[in-house]
């Protein structure tokens, strides 16, 4: 398996309630590396560029809300097939559907409420990367 790199966000309801040290270590349990990390205020123009895949569904508006009402953490994590396997430790994107054991059956509290981003595929994990942190910010 490579080697690969995913971005992740621990997002405000995390924040807020103080679960960034508690979702880190679920993620290092899983065999995944924080190679990058910085606490972030998203602006509103950040988070609808970030969720722009989104712009036509009923719920855009209250992602985006939710993303700018508090800090996240912005992360790149490092690791065997990280990607497949950071969404894996996350859980569905429901709480209500997601595995026992994953972060979002353990904190997340709705389906806007759900904790954590991992992405989905290598090409959006690289624009996603892009996004937020560069080469030099990357220490692996
Ligand atoms: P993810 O990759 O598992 O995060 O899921 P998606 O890419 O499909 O959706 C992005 C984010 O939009 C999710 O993590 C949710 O926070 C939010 N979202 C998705 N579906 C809904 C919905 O039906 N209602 C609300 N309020 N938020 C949603």
């Amino acid at each position: 398996m490579a080697i690969e790199r995913t971005f992740s966000i621990l997002k405000p309801d995390a924040t807020r309630r103080n679960l960034t040290g508690a979702v880190n270590a679920a993620i290092e349990e899983a065999g995944l590396r924080i190679v990058a990390q910085r606490r972030v205020r998203m602006t509103r123009e950040q988070a609808e560029t970030f969720y722009g895949v989104h712009r036509e569904r009923p719920f855009f508006g209250e992602l985006v809300e939710s993303m700018i009402a508090a800090p996240v953490v912005v992360q790149v994590l490092e690791g065997e097939n990280a990607i497949a396997r950071y969404r894996e430790v996350m859980g569905a994107t429901n709480p209500a559907n997601a595995a026992d054991g994953t972060i979002r059956k353990r904190f997340a509290l709705s389906v806007g409420e759900n904790t954590v981003h991992g992405s989905d595929a290598p090409e959006t994990a690289q624009v996603e990367i892009a996004q937020f942190f560069s080469g030099n910010d990357i220490v692996g």
